[in-house]
């Protein structure tokens, strides 16, 4: 959530600023002179400071603004929005700052609303309604519908009506995205798949399988939902956004030339592969109850990408793979990190993996953006894997990774309880917004309360639920196993770009 620091010791433009604000969703503190607005900047770096002209020398004789210039830590602040008592209609005020915007009072709130929803940073939830209406058939356990219902939870929640977040809708992507990750045979063969019909000379490219039916427009859906992550990565790439969420993207299973485990085509490699064009570096986190191959084998040997995946283990779980030892190979030895879990492991056990290994590899690695794969299969209801994890993992997870990454592109992933990944994921798109979803539509949909019967909680949050006992021990003995093993095997192979 912006931050807003608003100083002026008059008590009526305060009144109006902090009610739009506040209304708007911004946090905002108020300071009547230079001395309390400076400690109240060096305490919290504002992302905004709407500054009465009148601070600058005319009140207590410091030019606010010149002492934020001075100050290194304060250089940070974004964005300045000068408010000046000329009167309305007159000229701009004569002096000119750079980066700052003026307003002249009086302000009418839509005027400041407006003006302060331009200057703060942005994120982007990209959708496309019709990415839910494709189906992959009847008895399938993924049910692309799941991204309606997360945007009707969000809707109810107002988290998509703040004024610093675009709904962005996105367009497909041509072949020649495509073919940065995918052999070009395989994509005519997904192509020839679009109507929905079988031939067996698909079954080569894993097309017409339990997992990766032909589907009509299984070929349009899955360019929509590379389109959508291509275009969260340009839009944090560009600047002007922080964050962008593709719920609808995340098919890490998807290989260079066959379809595998629900994904045809693997918008994550592609997107990363044109972000490496551009010279970015890229860290890859994935919370997938599923290992993310398709985006380890990808980069296995790529130093420009650091892939880390939490996942239940190989052992118990598809695609029966990324053990700790799989730890990237030549110039991505070091690069590539595994955290495999054992079933039942619980948000205590998979937070206190996370926190040991993710922080510290990231601020390592150094990148330029970082990509979030927060796919809610290992979410205690779900149907396909056994973790027993709550929304609240995820979330906490997430706020992580917001923070620690310059700019953030998150993806949905898996999900097979329907409403447990709705919530979960209006849960996470909230608290990567820094807002905590009040409890006044209690996580329901049509007026029906979502959940499980175990974990059902007031709200959009999981009540929690913890495994206990011996079984508890074993699991977590296993995991301070793996992670000593990642500290110590690939902790000192990792380098910051020079
Ligand atoms: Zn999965």
């Amino acid at each position: 959530m912006a931050r807003i620091l608003v100083v002026d010791n008059d008590p009526g433009f305060v009144r109006m600023a902090r009610g739009v604000l506040y209304t708007d969703g911004y946090l905002v503190q108020v300071a009547t002179d230079s001395s309390e607005a400076l400690s109240l900047m060096e305490h919290a770096i504002p992302d905004l400071v709407l500054l009465d002209n009148q601070f600058r020398r005319e009140i207590d004789g410091v030019d606010l603004m010149d002492a934020m210039s001075r100050n290194t830590r304060l250089r940070q602040i974004p964005k300045v929005i000068v408010v000046d008592s000329a009167p309305e209609g007159s000229d701009e005020p004569g002096d000119s700052l750079e980066n700052a915007l003026w307003l002249s009072k009086p302000v009418k709130p839509e005027t400041l609303s407006d003006a302060v929803a331009g200057q703060v940073t942005r994120t982007a939830f990209v959708y496309s309604p019709q990415h839910g209406e494709y189906e992959y058939g009847p008895d399938h356990p993924m049910e692309p519908r799941r991204a309606l219902e997360t945007v009707e939870l969000c809707h109810k929640y107002g988290l998509l009506d703040k004024p610093w977040v675009d709904v962005v809708e996105p367009q497909p992507a041509g072949v020649e995205d495509m073919v940065l990750f995918h052999d070009r045979d395989y994509l005519a063969a997904l192509q020839e798949a679009n109507d929905g019909v079988f031939v067996e000379s698909m079954i080569e490219f894993g097309l017409g399988t339990m997992d990766c039916p032909v589907f009509p427009g299984v070929y349009d859906y899955s360019a929509l939902a590379t389109g959508g992550t291509l275009l969260a990565a340009s839009l944090v790439d560009g600047g002007r956004y922080d964050l962008a969420f593709n719920l609808s993207g995340g098919f890490h299973h998807a290989h260079h030339r066959n379809a595998e485990g629900f994904c045809y085509v693997n918008d994550i490699a592609i997107a990363i592969r044109h972000l490496l064009r551009k010279g970015r570096r890229i860290a890859y986190v994935d919370l997938d109850a599923h290992h993310g191959d398709g985006v380890q084998d990808a980069f296995y040997n790529d130093n420009r990408v650091l892939t880390i995946s939490l996942h239940e283990s190989g052992k118990t779980l598809f695609p029966w793979s990324g053990f700790e030892t799989e730890i990237g190979a030549g110039d991505g030895r070091g690069y590539n990190i595994n955290v495999p879990l054992p079933p039942q492991t619980d948000d205590e056990v998979f937070l206190e993996a996370f926190h040991k290994v993710v922080p510290e590899a990231v601020a390592a690695f150094d990148p330029d953006i970082v990509f979030a794969l927060v796919g809610a299969d290992g979410l205690l209801a779900d149907p396909l894997s056994h973790l027993a994890l709550t929304n609240n993992a995820y979330a906490e997870a997430a706020m992580v990774i917001e923070a620690i990454s310059p700019e953030c592109v998150v993806l949905g992933g898996g999900g097979y309880q329907m409403n447990s990944v709705a919530r979960a994921w209006c849960l996470t798109w909230a608290v990567m917004n820094g807002i905590e979803p009040e409890d006044e539509y209690a996580g329901t949909i049509g007026g029906m309360m979502l959940g499980t019967e175990y974990v059902e909680g007031g709200g959009l949050r999981d009540r929690h639920a913890y495994t206990t006992g011996p079984l508890k021990a074993e699991i977590r003995k296993e995991v301070v196993r793996v992670t000593e093993y990642i500290k110590d095997t690939v902790f000192s192979l990792i380098t910051p770009s020079t």
